[in-house]
This record gives C-alpha cells, structure tokens and sequence, in this order.
C-alpha cells in the first residue's frame, strides 16, 4: 500500500464515488484527531449529525464517548477517531460488506498514518470489517487480539450503549482494560 498524505488523503475521500452512500450525504465524514495518537477509535459511519456537520463522533452517541475516554483519564483530542465508512448510509441503516470493503482503503491509509498501538474496535461493523466477518461483538468484546504488534479491543458502540443502558457494564470493563493495556504500554497520553 502506497502511504499518501493527509491532504491527498481528504482530497481522496472528498472525490471519492465508489460505492453509492456518496449519493445524498451532506458531508463526507473523514475522521479527526491527533494524527500522531497511540490509540485509534474505529466506528460504523456517521450518523445525521456527523453528517450535518462533517464530524465524526458527536451528538448523543459521541457525547458518551467523550465521557467513556475521560473516565479513563484520555483526552479525546489525544486520540484519533474515524469511522470503517466515510459516508452516512440512507436512514443510519447498517452499511453492506461490499459498501465497507469499498471504503477500508482509506481506514487503512488513516491507520498507515497515525500508526497507533491500540485500536478499539467500537461495535459489529469495525469488529466484522477489520477482524472477521464470522465475529460477533457480544463474544469478543473486551477480548484484545494482537495482530501485527497491533493491540485491538473490540467493545460497544456507544450508540448500542445508548439503546441498551445495561451494556454499560461490560463496556466500562472494556474500558478499564484499555486504560490498563495503556499503562502497560507506558503510553504518554
Ligand atoms: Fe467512497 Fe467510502 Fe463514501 Fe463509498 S462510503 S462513496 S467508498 S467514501
């Protein structure tokens, strides 16, 4: 894989036609942070407010998330978010394998860029797209799998969270590992 740069890469994810989610988007919906993080959150795709806005991760489901990091001490601006597909699928429906397979090129640049050590996989899609299609999140969250001397924790979307409030406990466990796993890691965050 050719490793390009940031801007060829936002140029490339803005022009970008292959698949058709870009058909009625507001916003392409890119990724943000600090390109230089040690922990990479993965999600599904934006929602209407990411949409809106071209920002991954707000409203109500990125509210939670940016409390979820701060009980573990991490300041979001610390790490990179991103999502496994650039456009808002029609309704929030679940995007298609062929839809997320289509648009992991540009997960991996984002990845070839910040190289971070840890990536928490944030719900089914991020799961199924970069481990396997057979995995289910109820069984491997809050289970690390090294790939690459990459370490990757799948857990809750906090969209799921949100629908289903008693999952805050396995998610919060999930949580304490990462926040474990960076102390392990002497991480700098
Ligand atoms: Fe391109 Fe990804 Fe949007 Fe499909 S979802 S049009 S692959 S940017």
């Amino acid at each position: 894989m050719i490793v390009t740069s940031w801007n060829q890469l936002h140029k490339d994810i803005l022009n970008c036609t292959a698949c058709p989610l870009h058909q009625g988007i507001r916003h392409k919906v890119a990724g943000q942070g600090d390109p230089n993080a040690t922990v990479m959150i993965v999600g599904e795709g934006p929602g209407a407010q990411e949409d809106l806005k071209g920002i991954a991760f707000i409203g109500a489901a990125g509210e939670l998330l940016t409390k979820m990091l701060t009980a573990i001490h991490i300041d979001r601006k610390d790490v990179y978010i991103s999502n496994v597909i650039k456009c808002r699928p029609p309704n929030n429906r679940t995007p298609t394998m062929q839809e997320c397979n289509q648009c992991l090129p540009f997960l991996r640049q984002q990845f070839a860029l910040v190289r971070p050590q840890i990536m928490l996989l944030m719900g089914s899609t991020a799961l199924k797209a970069l481990l396997s299609p057979e995995l289910t999140i109820t069984k491997s969250r809050g289970k690390w799998v090294e790939r690459k001397g990459i370490w990757m924790l799948p857990t809750y979307h906090p969209a799921a969270l949100l629908r289903d409030p008693a999952k805050k406990i396995e998610a919060w466990h999930d949580m304490q590992l990462l926040e474990s796993k960076l102390n392990e890691l002497d991480s700098l965050i």
